[in-house]
């Protein structure tokens, strides 16, 4: 499998390459040149394989000139000790993708990045040094996927006081490989500050560089395992394994039906509603889709960042900035997977493919306040603005009916500083606690790449 950039489609280069170099020469992002295809027999299988299976059947076509299949199998069952639990609240279901280390989708793709950094550079006698800018969530997925991982040093810049408490923990809290730097300054002092590093020659000579940005495609391609999986699983009229169907969704009342809504969804596709804000997981999605896995379509979620609610309402599309919401891992202006969507389909296959709403603050909260009141459910900001879209579209359009699951994409304890005032308490996500026992191990830099510099060669 080759891949080329969005912006010029004669340069392909190999997966290994792709992964490492993560953004093109010319600024594009990687694509696959196609979409490969689910066999017959995988298709056939699909509702019935184990997650980790399914993750090698999906990801081994993507990478298989560089990742053996017998090195696959063990990357993933490394990468995913958890897996992605399809529940069903009311007559919908939940694909609650939250049950990583870090209690947010992220882990998916992260995790699997680090494993296939590590495999692919072996042998090297240099290790890599991951430079990586955060506002608060992909830091700690990052580095946490990175943790202990071989060969590889991480060293994540996040602004200091900007972050929540418990973020900080996850980005500072491990240690070993693991280097946080607090900035003195804001998110965009710091994305400044590592490009600066990246430019800088000096630097160059004395570390191998890498970025594990979101827009990695080996941060994309395993995030298309758990929509062929669940796909799969509803398609087969099937739950996940009845009473373990979630096995730590040890919050709220009873709310677990299956079996009524695994019957209903028997035999159809499946539509996701994915709320979104870089477009990766969505873009994961549609490639699941291609694949052959049961999908009949996708709701792109978003908060008043409209952005591609608005494309698809007009086939305008016109980037903005930024504004601040309660799902704020969605608060993206100019989502940089769009040009992956509009290079690989057109407008017209979008629309057939994906429906768009957005979703304001007030909206959100009086979605986890009635869905709490109404199942004893718990939804995340993220979740809710997902599960809201829903709502909408059925009034507007009652033709999305049938198997619909909504994805979780944070544990709802995560943002408990927005679900609490509404809900009461909520159970902190086990992986939480113990990170809430870490200690903060930082380094406070000024905004200067000559203090950025000593930091990391002092880590060499
Ligand atoms: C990153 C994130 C999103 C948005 O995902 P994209 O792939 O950027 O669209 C949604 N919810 C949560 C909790 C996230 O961390």
């Amino acid at each position: 499998m080759k891949f080329f950039s969005t912006r010029n489609s004669s340069n392909t280069v190999g997966f290994r390459q792709a992964a490492l170099t993560g953004l093109a020469p010319d600024g594009g992002l990687f694509i696959p040149e196609e979409i490969p295809q689910f066999s017959p027999a995988v298709l056939q299988s699909l509702g019935t394989m184990d997650f980790r299976d399914v993750a090698v059947e999906t990801i081994h076509p993507y990478v298989k000139d560089d990742i053996p299949h017998s090195v696959l199998e063990d990357l993933a069952v490394s990468a995913y000790p958890f897996f992605a639990p399809l529940i069903s609240v009311g007559d919908r279901m939940m694909l609650e993708l939250f049950h990583g280390p870090t209690a947010a989708f992220k882990d998916f793709g992260a995790r699997f990045m680090a494993r296939a950094f590590s495999y692919l550079r072996r042998g090297e006698d240099k290790p890599l040094h991951i430079l990586v800018a955060t506002s608060g969530d992909t830091g700690g997925a990052v580095a946490d996927g990175f943790f202990n991982v071989e060969g590889i040093n991480v060293t994540v810049l996040y602004p200091k006081g900007r972050v929540t408490p418990l973020q900080e923990k996850q980005i500072a809290g491990l240690g070993g490989n693991i280097s946080a730097i607090a900035v003195e300054g804001s998110f965009d002092d710091c994305q400044a500050l590592v490009k600066a590093a990246f430019a800088d020659e000096e630097l160059k000579k004395m570390l191998e560089l890498s970025s594990a940005n979101s827009i990695n495609i080996s941060r994309l391609i395993p995030q298309a395992v758990y929509y062929a999986a669940s796909a799969g699983i509803a398609f087969a009229g099937r739950t996940n394994s009845d009473g373990e169907a979630s096995p730590r969704n040890e919050f709220g009342k009873r709310y677990i039906s299956q079996d009524r809504t695994f019957a209903v969804s028997a035999g159809k596709p499946i539509m996701f509603c994915v709320p979104s804000g870089n477009f990766g997981n969505l873009t994961a999605g549609l490639y699941a889709m291609k694949m052959g896995a049961p999908i009949r379509g996708f709701i792109a979620a978003t908060n008043i960042n409209k952005t591609i609610p608005d494309y698809l309402e007009n086939g305008i599309y016109e980037a903005r900035q930024s504004k601040a919401t309660l799902s704020n891992a969605m608060d993206v202006g100019a989502p940089s997977n769009f040009e992956r969507m509009k290079t690989q389909w057109s407008y017209e296959e979008l629309k057939t493919m994906i429906q768009g709403a957005f979703v304001t603050d007030d909206e959100t909260r009086f979605c986890i306040d009635s869905v709490y009141k109404q199942y004893g459910y718990y939804l995340d900001p993220h979740g809710a603005v997902a599960w809201n879209a829903v709502d909408q579209l059925m009034v507007k359009d009652p033709s999305i009916a049938g198997p619909l699951a909504v994805l979780g994409t944070a544990h709802p304890s995560k943002f408990s500083e927005t679900v609490e005032p509404i809900t009461g308490e909520i159970p902190l996500h086990p992986a939480l606690k113990d990170v809430m026992k870490r200690t903060v191990l930082s380094k406070l830099i000024p905004v200067n790449l000559e203090s950025l510099k000593a930091e990391l060669v002092s880590n060499k």
